[in-house]
Formats: C-alpha cells, sequence, structure tokens
C-alpha cells in the first residue's frame, strides 16, 4: 500500500504543517480517510466547504457545465460569470464583480482598484491602514496588507504604503490617518487572527471616519461570507456599508474562486489593460457559485447557520463550567473559537481528530470551529461530546 504521507514529505514543498491523516472521501459534514475511519469536519476546508463535502449541488453543476464548456478567458463573454455577478450585485450593498481565483487575489485586486481610484480623485494618495492581526492572503501585495509580523518580515521588502493599527482601535486610525491615506482595510470578523469580533459600534465609526475623510472603506469578507455568520454577508449586523468588498472561499462551495464587488464610480476607474486574470471569471467555477449561492439564498442558510449556532455556541459555553481551562468562546455565527487559560490547541486539535473530529488550531491556545452551513443539530452534539472528551483527556481532567 502506498504510504501517502511519505511521499509527500518527499515529492511537495513541506510549507504546511498537515494533521497526519489521508482524507479521500466525504458527505456532508463527515469525511473519511483510507482506512475507512470517519470524521467530523468542523474545519469544512476552511471556512469553505458551505454545503459541506461532496454537495450534489455544486457536483451537478460542475458536471454540467463541465459538458458545455470549461474555460474561454475573458477575451470573451460567457454566461456564468453574468450570473453570478448579477446574483452577488443583486444580495449586496455594491453594483459591480470582478473575479479571480483566490482571496489573496481579490484582496490584490482591491488594493490596485483604491489606488487607481487615489490616482484619479484623491491626487495620488495610495496609503491603506489595515488591522494588526489580520489576514489578506500570501501573495507579496496582500501579504503587506496582513497584520502579522511572523508572516511579513521573512518576504521584506513588500509593497510599500501599508500602515498597521491595533483591532479595535478608533484613535489609532485616525491618529494613522494621513493626506495620502486612501482607505481603510479589514475583515468584519478578524479570522485567522483568531476569529477576534469586533467591539459593539468599532466597524460603525471606522465607516464614519472613511466616510467624512474621503478614504474608502474595504471590507475582507473572504471568510466571513456567503453565510458564516448568520447573514449573507457580516457587514449586514454592523450597520455599514462597505466601498470594496473581497469574497473568496466559499462563494463556489470548495471550487477555486475569488471576487471584488465595488460601488459602481469606484469600479470605473479600472479600465481595460489596468487588471485581468486568466482564469477569473472560468465558466466552471463561476457555474459552480452560482449553484452554490443560489442554494445558499433559496434554502435560508445563513439563518439556518445563525441557529445552529445558538445550539453550538450554548454546548461550547457550557464546557466552560465543567472544564475550568476553557476561558472564552467568542465568535459570530458558524465562525466560532474556544479558547483556553494555556497553549493547548495542538493538542486538543490531535485528541479531537482521534476521537473522530476535525477542528483547527488558529492560536496556540484555541480551537477554531466552522462547519458546513448545513450541519445539523446532532453532528453539533456528538462534535461536542468529543471536544469535551478531548479537553479533558489533554487536561486530565476525568472527562
Ligand atoms: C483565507 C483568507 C484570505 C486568503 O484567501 P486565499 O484563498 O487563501 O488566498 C484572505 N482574507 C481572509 C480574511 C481570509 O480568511
Amino acid at each position: 500500500m502506498t504510504d501517502w504521507i511519505a511521499e509527500e514529505r518527499k515529492y511537495l514543498f513541506q510549507n504546511y504543517g498537515r494533521q497526519p491523516v489521508v482524507l479521500v472521501r466525504g458527505e456532508g459534514t463527515r469525511a473519511w480517510d483510507r482506512e475507512g475511519k470517519e470524521y467530523l469536519d468542523f474545519v469544512g476546508g476552511l471556512a469553505v466547504n458551505a454545503l459541506g463535502h461532496a454537495s450534489p449541488v455544486v457536483s451537478e453543476a460542475l458536471a454540467q457545465q463541465s459538458r458545455q464548456l470549461i474555460h474561454t478567458s475573458n477575451l470573451y463573454y460567457t454566461t456564468p460569470m453574468v450570473e453570478l455577478a448579477k446574483l452577488l450585485v443583486e444580495n449586496s450593498c455594491l453594483d459591480r464583480a470582478f473575479f479571480c481565483n483566490s482571496g489573496a487575489e481579490a484582496v490584490e485586486t482591491a488594493i490596485k482598484l483604491a489606488r487607481r481610484w487615489g490616482l484619479d480623485t484623491r491626487g495620488g494618495a495610495f496609503e491603506i491602514i489595515a488591522m494588526q492581526d489580520g489576514f489578506h492572503g500570501r501573495t507579496t501585495g496582500a501579504l503587506a496588507a496582513t497584520g502579522n509580523a511572523r508572516y511579513r518580515e521573512p518576504f521584506e521588502p513588500l509593497a510599500p504604503g501599508f500602515a498597521h493599527v491595533p483591532w479595535n482601535d478608533l484613535d489609532a486610525i485616525r491618529a494613522a490617518t494621513g493626506p495620502r491615506t486612501v482607505a481603510v482595510l479589514l475583515e468584519p470578523i478578524q479570522g485567522e487572527g483568531g476569529v477576534n469580533v469586533p467591539a459593539p459600534g468599532f466597524l460603525q465609526g471606522v465607516r464614519d471616519w472613511c466616510t467624512r475623510n474621503n478614504l474608502l472603506l474595504i471590507l475582507d469578507e473572504v471568510q466571513t461570507g456567503i453565510g458564516r455568520t448568520g447573514t449573507l454577508w457580516a457587514y449586514q449586523q454592523e450597520g455599514i456599508e462597505p466601498d470594496i468588498m473581497c469574497v473568496a472561499k466559499a462563494l463556489s462551495g470548495g471550487v477555486p474562486i475569488g471576487a471584488v464587488l465595488a460601488r459602481e464610480e469606484i469600479a470605473a476607474h479600472l479600465v481595460p489593460g489596468d487588471h485581468g486574470s486568466t482564469f477569473g471569471a472560468n465558466p466552471l467555477a463561476a457555474a459552480a457559485g452560482v449553484a452554490t449561492l443560489r442554494h445558499i439564498l433559496d434554502h435560508g442558510l445563513p439563518a439556518r447557520a445563525a441557529r445552529a449556532s445558538e445550539r453550538l455556541v450554548a454546548r461550547l459555553r457550557s464546557l466552560e463550567d465543567r472544564l475550568p481551562v476553557v476561558t472564552e468562546v467568542r465568535g459570530r455565527g458558524l465562525l466560532l473559537a474556544v479558547a483556553f487559560s494555556r497553549d493547548i490547541a495542538a493538542e486538543v486539535v490531535s485528541a479531537c481528530r482521534e476521537r473522530g473530529l476535525l477542528a483547527n488550531g488558529v492560536r496556540p491556545n484555541a480551537i477554531r470551529l466552522m462547519p458546513p452551513l448545513t450541519v445539523t443539530d446532532d453532528e453539533i452534539d456528538r462534535a461536542c461530546d468529543i471536544l469535551e472528551q478531548a479537553i479533558a483527556a489533554v487536561t486530565g481532567v476525568p472527562g
């Protein structure tokens, strides 16, 4: 039998710390490894698999589209991209869409769009204020925006023109704003940074500051979008509207895609020749996006995620009573973190995995849960039972 883990170590770049599991199949919230062991997947491909594994919604759309047209380039018009753009525009506060292939590319596009707008309307203003602990992707521009020195420093010098200020600190944004500032870029909830929820009024304050100073508000909803937090977009729970928004991860139900949405008068500043992508708006990815988004909207899955979240949060909060090492449950919708008083996240993740639950160590002292929007009550209960046993085993508390 092939030792796939040994072969991976031989043939691939060793830039990931993978869990020692070879997943071969999935269905809904469940996944199976090569030995046939079953897991409850509460990672969901990093908040990507909104409809779970092997959703017929996605696989049928892919099968149908793949028999029609897989790729054309943007030299031509195709129909899935128009359908997907229309769905995104009609279900958001923004007017136009651009398609690319990942979250990082969506952020790159937003940066270029903001700078182009700054050149045309703000006398060449180009600086972007981003957040400490913010995450925007690994390409050099998105990395320059990312507020984690550990990710940035080995690859410097990066693109200039980014300032990083503490999360939830409106005064710091005010102080960092200068005549060359063009935009504020942030996630409505910091995902990779540890599932950090904005303080009440913080995003509203950022919106007001941007409006008053003619700055663009760029929201990175790559992780929070597509129903994850209990509404289609996280900004809807904050009483604000962005000028530019980045989308990716769950948009096509597991097929690579990214998108930038913008207000019409801002989008108009990118003209032919300014930007593009060979695979962007690819018919296969766009058709998967149309099917995924339609299904999410037609079946009210954001509201379903909000209801599932209530059950999951209540169960997780109850751990705080029984397991003193659990200090906090934070997040919104089905983007949640459980924090510990010690750096035991890696051990808890391993103990969960051994017991059949996939969870993600988002910080040394916190795990992150992002199950599909379709997760059932029974799956939530089973996952919480496993998590409790795993934490008890790691900390030596009788479980
Ligand atoms: C995952 C993520 C990205 C990067 O997306 P990739 O598809 O990995 O390039 C950007 N921003 C946020 C908020 C993310 O969570």
